[in-house]
């Protein structure tokens, strides 16, 4: 669709980013373009309102970005998933592996609560991991996974099967596919 075709046509592909191999999708020209951001807030607003949320989650850090006009776009809360050691408050932790290595991820537990309906938002789902461990964190804290939303999809790492015993029957609604 035309929607799909300017998204797409707003990120750009930087060859061997962050390591030598890796084709690394930048969606800062897509921010820069006040069409194309809007037009992505707006579709992503919409996945959290057919999907009943009652409130946003943004992956640290360029799920901040997308999430937060996404939560107002919608009149929902935010609440950012934090890297490790970043909240003042008390924190839910939820541990990853990574391909060397792990990970944590935390939230304010009390921003969450058993009445919540969680949409995830992120830019890019790559392994999943990221997003695996947020649903977690989410479920561990007592509410609902509503769904997770993404920009883009990186079909071939697979995140899409690592993420469905997770997910347990939610929607991972992505924008497009790569
Ligand atoms: P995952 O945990 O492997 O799915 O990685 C997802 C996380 O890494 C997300 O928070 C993304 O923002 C980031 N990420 C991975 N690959 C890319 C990319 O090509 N462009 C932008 N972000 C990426």
């Amino acid at each position: 669709t035309e929607i799909r075709e300017l998204l797409l046509s707003r990120i750009r592909d930087v060859a061997d980013y962050p390591e030598p191999g890796v084709m690394f999708k930048d969606i800062t020209p897509l921010l820069a373009d006040p069409a194309a951001f809007t037009v992505l807030t707006d579709a992503l607003a919409e996945i959290a309102t057919r999907h009943g949320a009652t409130k946003v989650v943004g992956l640290e850090a360029r799920g901040f970005i997308l999430g937060a006009p996404v939560a107002v776009r919608a009149g929902l809360g935010f609440i950012p998933v934090r890297k490790a050691g970043k909240l003042p408050g008390a924190t839910l932790a939820q541990t990853y592996d990574l391909e060397y290595g792990s990970a944590e991820i935390e939230v304010h537990a009390e921003d969450l609560s058993s009445e919540d309906r969680i949409l995830v938002v992120d830019d890019v789902l790559a392994t999943g991991g990221t997003a695996e461990a947020s649903i977690q964190l989410i479920r561990r804290a007592g509410a609902q996974v509503a769904g997770v939303a993404v920009l883009m999809e990186l079909g071939f790492l697979g995140g899409r099967g690592r993420l469905e015993p997770a997910l347990s029957g939610a929607p991972l609604e992505a924008l497009l596919q790569i």
